[in-house]
């Protein structure tokens, strides 16, 4: 089929769970102010991720042929929302990162757990307009979680497709057209909230205390963080690393959130960095502490994504802040008194602490 160019016109069928592709349809209709002449099927969205790993590197990924053939009948018809799908030549992950001892790796499960993306539905549930709710998520492919009904159990089973965080991430960027960032960021801090208030006692409540010593709070509580992501994943895809500076970086390898997702100029996992910001409010170190994304899979084709934590203020990793630091901590996490905190180290006062709880921690 032709259009009037003289163009072949794309062919393509969207099978009934994966509607992916309509709401972009949907919003390049709105913008040529035309109807896109998607008339007759002949090719299937394929099952697989958009991202796949790239079979001939243990590093990074690349777009799967199915999806790039599927992406090319798009863009021959409409050529001003062609974008790149070769991976950048350079890039933090794959050579600053590597330098300093992270070996970029790839998902080989492709899963996450059920009880993970409940958690991510139930925030998305609140966020979201319930008159918008079923269109939102037929839109992005996740039309068998309309009904709370049909949402995966909360079990620790890793059946979840990958892909299907990003395309949720889709639907709360969706939700909010006006302001789709600050509605990422509002979906990341609640889900985030409601894993540690469900935790009770959390691993990182566990961690951070068991390494309290000065210098090793942080090191500790990106420790819990990141072991939880990579207990979700089923595999260690989540890792940390402390910078000469004093800074950190987090580093999602194969991020949940980018594996439907299309290239943009800015870092987009805002609610990655939500995320981190809600864990660290928890524990009263958001003054201390700057979170950013530095480099995203949507700017890299990578598939990976690097987070930054600065430290607000002195950078200098003697100063004395730590031990208030950690005093903090030890706060948030049990409500201590305050002047509990110097004798941590006694087993005698360790004995009379309560039991830590979330909730508590929220009012702290
Ligand atoms: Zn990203």
């Amino acid at each position: 089929m032709l259009s009037e160019q003289g163009q072949d016109i794309p062919i393509i069928a969207l099978p009934q769970n994966r509607h992916i592709l309509t709401r972009l349809l949907q919003q390049l209709a709105y913008e040529l102010k035309r109807d896109i002449p998607f008339t007759v099927l002949l090719k299937a969205v394929p099952d697989e991720a958009p991202l796949i790993a790239d079979p001939s590197s243990p590093a990074v990924h690349v777009v799967s042929p199915a999806s790039a053939q599927i992406l090319e009948g798009i863009w021959r018809v409409l050529p001003g929302t062609r974008s790149s799908l070769k991976t950048a030549l350079h890039s933090l992950v794959l050579d600053d990162l590597t330098i300093a001892g992270l070996s970029p790796r790839v998902s080989r499960k492709l899963r996450s757990r059920n009880s993970h993306f409940r958690q991510l539905l139930k925030a998305a549930r609140e966020l979201i307009d319930p008159a918008q709710w079923d269109t939102l998520l037929k839109d992005v492919g996740l039309g068998s979680y309309c009904s709370q009904d049909s949402w995966p159990p909360d079990d620790d089973e890793c059946s979840i497709p990958a892909e299907y965080l990003s395309c949720l991430n889709q639907a709360v960027a969706f939700s909010r057209p006006a302001d789709p960032v600050d509605q990422l960021r509002r979906w990341g801090n609640r889900s985030t909230r409601l894993s540690l208030e469900k935790r009770v006692p959390s691993l990182l409540t566990q961690q951070a205390l068991k390494v309290l010593p000065d210098k090793r709070v942080l090191g500790a509580v990106l420790n819990a963080f990141t072991g939880e992501m990579n207990g979700i994943r089923g595999e260690e895809l989540h890792l940390w690393k402390r910078w000469s500076d004093g800074s950190y970086r987090v580093v999602h390898y194969s991020n949940l959130y980018v594996y439907g997702r299309v290239r943009c100029l800015q870092p987009a996992c805002h609610a990655w960095v939500a995320s981190l910001e809600a864990m660290l409010h928890l524990l009263h170190l958001d003054n201390a502490w700057q979170v950013s994304e530095i480099e995203c899979s949507c700017q890299t084709q990578t598939g990976h994504c690097i987070l930054a934590l600065q430290p607000l203020g002195e950078a200098d990793s003697t100063n004395d802040q730590w031990p208030n630091v950690r005093a903090r901590l030890a706060l948030a996490l049990y409500r201590l008194p305050s002047p509990c905190p110097p004798a941590l180290a006694r087993p005698k006062c360790k004995a009379r602490m309560p039991i830590p709880h979330w909730h508590q921690v929220k009012g702290a």
